[in-house]
């Protein structure tokens, strides 16, 4: 069957997350109706905005002209209250090189070496965005709030997953499976919010 989704990430574990988060809350949307950026041969924009939205945005955008389908993407990261929201949008580089996720978490908890538990406070946060090669947009956001750890635990998901301890729970997101992080995570709030969206453009009508 021809694609009928484009996800505009390359981040294979991404991928994996979102059909699982959208394919039992999109109705009629069979897991082999979507597909990857990178499976299609798409582009990887620049991503020159300063929100999560925004980047959210250009993804989706660039796909949606690239292929001539729907395309979702989401720009997520973790905001560290002590550090003012950072490193936000800057979470994937923030050591200096893009993607190296050992790196940025031991310079993050490098920096909060000396701060108490009580204001460890942090979050993820993502923006998922629909748009279709007709203009058509859409942004939803989800938060999961948490603490970070001292020192990583776990060795499920990626990036920060090893530190964030979310509310309520005594495991870092790294110790749960990928079916209970997803039930509360930034990533499976924002596409279950953008799912019905995503069923109405589908469905050929207007989200
Ligand atoms: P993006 O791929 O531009 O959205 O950047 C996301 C970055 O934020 C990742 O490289 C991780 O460092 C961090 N991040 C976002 N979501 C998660 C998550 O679910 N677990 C752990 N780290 C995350």
């Amino acid at each position: 069957m021809a694609p009928r989704l484009v996800l505009a990430t390359h981040n294979a574990k991404k991928v994996g997350e979102l059909r699982a988060v959208l394919a039992p809350v999109v109705v009629g949307l069979d897991p082999a109706d979507v597909v990857s950026a990178s499976e299609l041969g798409a582009p990887e924009p620049v991503e020159d905005g300063v929100t999560f939205a925004a980047n959210a945005l250009i993804k989706a955008r660039a796909v949606a002209a690239a292929t001539g389908l729907p395309a979702v993407a989401d720009d997520s990261g973790l905001a560290v209250d002590v550090l003012g929201g950072a490193p936000g949008i800057f979470s994937a580089r923030w050591a200096g090189s893009h993607g190296d996720d050992a790196a940025n978490l031991a310079l993050l908890l490098d920096q909060l070496a000396d701060i108490a538990p009580e204001h460890r406070g942090a979050q993820f946060v993502c923006a998922a965005a629909l748009v279709t090669p007709d203009g058509f947009e859409h942004v939803e956001e989800g938060v999961l709030r948490g603490t970070l750890a001292t020192a990583p635990r776990g060795e499920h998901g990626f990036g920060y997953d090893p530190v964030l301890v979310p509310d309520g729970e005594t495991r870092t997101t790294a110790q749960m499976t990928p079916e209970e992080k997803n039930a509360i995570s930034h990533r499976g709030k924002a596409f279950r919010a953008l799912a019905p969206h995503i069923a109405r453009v589908l469905a050929g009508e207007r989200a």
